[in-house]
């Protein structure tokens, strides 16, 4: 995906993907500033580390407690960025969907739905819904979005404009669905963030009963063309990064 768009953009750029142990976030950013990298991406285990091995934070990724995006700033620093809840936001905005005023429910309480849950309320949701097996992680997520958000139970779906699901249920090897799908139909819009396969077994029985679906690639184009316009300073081409991203997931 970004490797499409710095050929797209005539830059002499290479994006290419590192396996850091777990407990060595601030080791590999050293590297990195060492060796002149112009910009990194933070995925799973790293993006709680990066918050604390970077030298300046924004604030969303701050309230998130999470970095998925590095940027040198020129001076020997590092900034963390978060731009996994404003690509959700423009992923939501691709399905003509704006959450102000809207019930919203979150199905899992990690990191996505962590960014999820913040993107919502600063959009002005009017209520989130968090739904979790672990409560107590509902209930810290759920206080990202302030007075709007709230724990719940499953049956909540039913009563939500928009339900994403942010549990890992979908991925290849796992046929089991994050909540009766019976739960949803015409005037829903369910997004699971699952980017692959394209269509998840939960979007197949959402549509199936009348809801709208979108799937995770949406979120995972957006995240990328706003880092990249961070490390750039030049305009994403989001469809490209999309044709890329289609076509590497298959
Ligand atoms: P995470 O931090 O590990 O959180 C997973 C959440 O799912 C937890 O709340 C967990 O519940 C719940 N969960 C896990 N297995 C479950 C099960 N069998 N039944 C019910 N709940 C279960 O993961 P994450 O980083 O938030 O990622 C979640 C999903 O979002 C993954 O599929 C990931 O691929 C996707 N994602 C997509 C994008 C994108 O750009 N499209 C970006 C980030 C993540 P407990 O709290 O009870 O453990």
């Amino acid at each position: 995906m970004h490797n499409a768009a710095f050929r797209e953009l005539g830059l002499d750029w290479v994006y290419v993907a590192c396996d850091v142990a777990p407990d060595a976030a601030g080791a590999a950013f050293a590297g990195a500033r060492a060796l002149g990298f112009v910009g990194l991406s933070v995925t799973i285990p790293h993006k709680a580390a990066a918050l604390a091995a970077v030298d300046e934070v924004s604030d969303t990724a701050r309230d998130i407690g999470a970095v998925n995006t590095v940027t040198p700033l020129g001076d020997g620093r590092l900034r963390g960025d978060n731009t996994d809840a404003p690509g959700f936001l423009a992923s939501l905005a691709d399905e003509g969907f704006q959450p102000a005023g809207r019930v919203c429910a979150v199905v899992g309480a990690g990191g996505a739905a962590r960014a999820v849950v913040h993107a919502l309320a600063g959009a002005g949701a009017a209520e989130i819904v968090v739904v979790n097996r672990t409560t107590a992680r509902a209930e810290e997520v759920a206080a990202l979005a302030g007075r709007a958000g709230r724990i719940g139970v499953a049956a909540d779906v039913a009563g939500a404009d928009l339900v994403v699901n942010a549990t890992p249920l979908g991925l290849p090897g796992s046929d089991a669905l994050p909540f009766d799908p019976s739960l949803v139909g015409h005037g829903h819009l369910v997004v699971d963030l699952v980017a692959n396969p394209a269509v998840t077994p939960l979007m197949r029985a959402a549509a199936v009963r009348g809801a709208r679906v979108a799937g995770g690639v949406g979120m995972l184009v957006h995240q990328g063309a706003l880092a990249f316009e961070l490390w750039t300073g030049r305009p994403a081409p989001v469809g490209v990064m999309r044709a890329a991203a289609v076509q590497a997931l298959g």
